[in-house]
Parts: C-alpha cells; structure tokens; sequence
C-alpha cells in the first residue's frame, strides 16, 4: 500500500522507532533509518525482509543536522512522503535538582526537532500534495508524572505543534497526528526499571511488574508492532481525515 512512499524515521535504531521502520518497509516504502547505535543491525533487519533502506546519523539535538538527514532522505529516494518523529529521551529528576543540560536537551530532541523536520518536510510533501506526519508522543503528552518536568514539558509541546501543523495543512492531502504510548519494554524504559529495582533494593522482575500496575491497568506492555500498525492505519487513505489527533495506545493509561 506505500509502494513508491519514502518514510522518514527518526531514531529508528532500536526500539519503537525500528519497529515502525519495519512496519512501513513491509508495506513496501522506501525507509531512511536515523539514530545511533547497532546501525548495522537495524539495517539488516529491513534488507533482509526485501526493503529499500538508507541510513543518516543525524544528531537531531542540532538543526543544522536536522537539514543534512532531511535533504539526504530527498536525494536518496527522490521524495518525503512520510515523516515521523520518533527519536526521544527522558532524564528522572525533581524540579529543583533537574541540570539545565538535561533540560536542553531533551527538548532539543523531543520538541524542537519535531519543529525543524516537520518544516523542511512540508514543502517536499506539498510537491505531491499527499503526506503524512505522525509523532510518537506519549500518554505523558497528555498527564504527567512526577520528576520528569522536561519529558512532561516536550510531549506536550509535541501534541501542541501536532495539532497546529494538522490546522495549517487540514485543506490538503497531508495530515499531521500523534500516537501516545503508554509503557513499551524498550532500553528508555529498561533503564528507569533498573534504576527503580536499585532504589527500592528489589528485583528486575518485581519493579518491572511494579512500574507497570502504577499506571497501565491492562499490565501488559504495548508492543513496538502494535504502535506500528496503528501508524499504518493513520497512514492509510481510511485516515485521511484523522487530523489533529492524539491517538493513546496505553492499556487504559489514560482511561484512569
Ligand atoms: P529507545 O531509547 O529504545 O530508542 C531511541 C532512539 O532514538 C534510538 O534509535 C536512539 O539512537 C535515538 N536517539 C537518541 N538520541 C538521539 C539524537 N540526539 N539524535 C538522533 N537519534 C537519537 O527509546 P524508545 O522507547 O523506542 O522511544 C522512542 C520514542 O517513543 C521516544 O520519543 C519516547 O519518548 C517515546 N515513547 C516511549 C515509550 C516507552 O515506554 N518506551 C512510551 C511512550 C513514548
């Protein structure tokens, strides 16, 4: 259903974001990987499944990076038609104690970054008059937690910009949404299992089954696959009037 799309996924090494590169390979798009890491790997999953892959190693904390992956993913496959900004990090910290270096760059990444690619994109998209701009949020763009001010403050900056790049593109072929995950076993999360596991002097086992039942009712962890055939949906003519939306996948997260 994509064929002859060209996806742009950022920070899809590992986790979330290579399950979406994965989702949109199968359906036959061309996917241009970003982040760090086991690069090699990440790439070899798509080609081995028979998709088009290429590879930038963007920084996305800096905008002039930001230009060379957009420009390169143009150059390399000719066209922009799917954008998503998925590359995030988060830092655990009261207010009071929380680096002002933490601050920045969590919302260089998470915030600004979706500012920069979503702008250069546009103009591409426009060409073809079709596009589709998802955003991987978080149920944290839409309730918070504590002591994790600067990844409240991003993700609801993300849902914000969402909806207002949906209103300025809602009368053409291009929608702008967001998917909110609740807890997916991802390294983001792995490390925030272990550190509670040390804090609280108790096993990896037991935190994890800890974190879980504080907030996701269902208990149950989403899958980076689940997350990626909801993004196929939104990118489906089905959703073509899905704009603005900020779509929780959460095991009743938010229901609560
Ligand atoms: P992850 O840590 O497994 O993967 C993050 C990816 O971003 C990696 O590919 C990494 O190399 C890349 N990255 C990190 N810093 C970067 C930078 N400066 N420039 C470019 N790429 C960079 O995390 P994940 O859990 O897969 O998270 C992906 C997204 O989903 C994030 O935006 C996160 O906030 C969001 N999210 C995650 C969860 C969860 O429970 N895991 C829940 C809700 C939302």
């Amino acid at each position: 259903i994509l064929i002859e799309k060209t996806a742009v996924i950022t920070g899809s090494t590992r986790g979330i974001g290579l399950g979406i590169a994965r989702a949109l390979s199968d359906a036959g798009a061309n996917v241009v990987l970003n982040g760090f890491g086991d690069v090699l790997a990440a790439r070899a999953l798509i080609e081995q499944a028979g998709g088009k892959v290429a590879y930038h190693g963007a920084d996305l904390r800096h905008p002039e990076q930001i230009a060379d992956l957009m420009h390169y993913a143009e150059k390399e496959f000719g066209s922009i038609d799917i954008l998503v900004n998925n590359a995030g990090i988060q830092h655990i910290a009261p207010i009071e104690e929380f680096s002002i270096e933490h601050w920045n760059n969590i919302i260089a990444l998470n915030l600004s970054a979706g500012f920069h690619t979503t702008r250069l994109a546009v103009p591409v998209m426009k060409k073809n008059n079709w596009g589709r701009i998802i955003n991987i949020v978080s149920v944290h763009g839409l309730v918070a937690s504590s002591n994790k001010s600067a990844y409240i403050a991003s993700k609801h900056g993300m849902i914000g910009l969402t909806k207002s790049v949906a209103l300025e593109l809602a009368k053409t072929g291009i929608t702008c949404n967001a998917i909110c995950p609740g807890w997916v076993l991802t390294s983001l999360v792995e490390q925030q299992i272990t550190s509670k596991a040390t804090l609280q002097g108790i096993s990896y086992t037991e935190a994890q089954s800890q974190l879980l039942l504080e907030k996701q009712p269902s208990g149950v962890f989403v899958t980076p696959e689940q997350i990626g055939a909801l993004l196929l949906f939104l990118c489906s003519d089905a959703a073509e009037e899905v704009r603005g939306a900020a779509w929780n996948i959460d095991g009743g997260w938010i229901a609560q």
